[in-house]
């Protein structure tokens, strides 16, 4: 089963809060567990896995081999996890089975970890439109000192995962999942794709979703305010980031067919039939 990522096991933790007090999911924050994958998981999940931790836990938990990824708590909930409250409320944090203290160019964090973390950064990006660079793709060791922002590592001044960790190198993979064509669902009964968050949204819906919306009967494309909109049958979605309506910050007007007249005229191009 998974929760939000459909490479990931959900594995609940008991110590999250719910929800994010209002604050954009703009973090993705990085950590080496120092210590094994087991030990962490059931550290992590505190009393759902029925250890004594009752501070910590992370959205995720990639294994050093990369060949588990488990998930701990709901991307639209807070883990504890950065030592600074704002940072927890703003990032998804993961933690990488791996040891901060290692010197660079040893070797220690493999392939396989890199391209797992970075393919989940890749997927986690994509869902909350996060911006793939240093800025918002951190370490625990560049998240501030609530208390004195000059020291950095959280409360606790952590340096993980710390100087030979590559976040050129994970900032590449993860790029390279960021590639729309790859997520999206084509509807022959248009011809129409629909793709990234909207996909995610009409989706959300689950069996109700074509009688709720409909078909596509556009592609996505900016309308003259420069808004991201596509048409359907019984709706028209429309991206607004930080509406904070959903987490996919998409909005929905009403249309007819009437009302998306005017659309096709100005945007014939995006209603005409595509291909796969
Ligand atoms: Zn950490």
């Amino acid at each position: 089963m998974n929760m939000d990522d459909q490479n990931a096991i959900w594995l609940p933790s008991s110590n999250f809060d719910a929800g994010r007090n209002g604050a954009p999911i703009d973090r993705i924050i990085l950590h080496t567990t120092e210590g094994r994958f087991d030990g962490a998981l059931s550290w992590l999940r505190g009393e759902a896995a029925g250890s004594s931790n009752r501070d910590s836990s992370s959205h995720y938990l990639v294994s050093a081999d990369g060949s588990r990824i488990a998930q701990l708590v709901r991307e639209a909930d807070t883990a504890w996890a950065a030592g600074n409250l704002a940072f927890n409320r703003r990032g998804i944090n993961i933690e990488q089975e791996g040891y901060a203290g290692a010197p660079s160019g040893s070797g220690e964090f493999s392939d396989a970890l890199y391209a797992a973390t970075g393919a989940l950064v890749g997927r986690v990006a994509r869902r909350h439109s996060i911006p793939l660079d240093r800025q918002h793709v951190i370490g625990h060791m560049d998240v501030p000192d609530p208390n004195n922002p000059a020291l950095h590592g959280g409360i606790d001044h952590h340096d993980d995962p710390g100087k030979a960790y590559d976040f050129e190198r994970l900032l590449r993979i993860a790029n390279g999942v960021n590639d729309e064509r790859l997520s999206c669902r084509y509807f022959e009964e248009t011809h129409h794709r629909v793709c990234d968050r909207f996909r995610a949204f009409w989706e959300s819906y689950g069996e109700s979703a074509l009688l709720t919306f409909g078909y596509p009967l556009s592609e996505a494309f900016r309308d003259a305010d420069d808004v991201l909109v596509q048409y359907f049958e019984r709706a028209r979605f429309e991206w607004r980031p930080g509406s904070g309506q959903n987490r996919w910050d998409v909005l929905l007007g009403r249309v007819g067919d009437e009302a998306s007249g005017p659309a096709r005229q100005v945007n014939a191009a995006s209603f005409a039939p595509t291909l796969p």
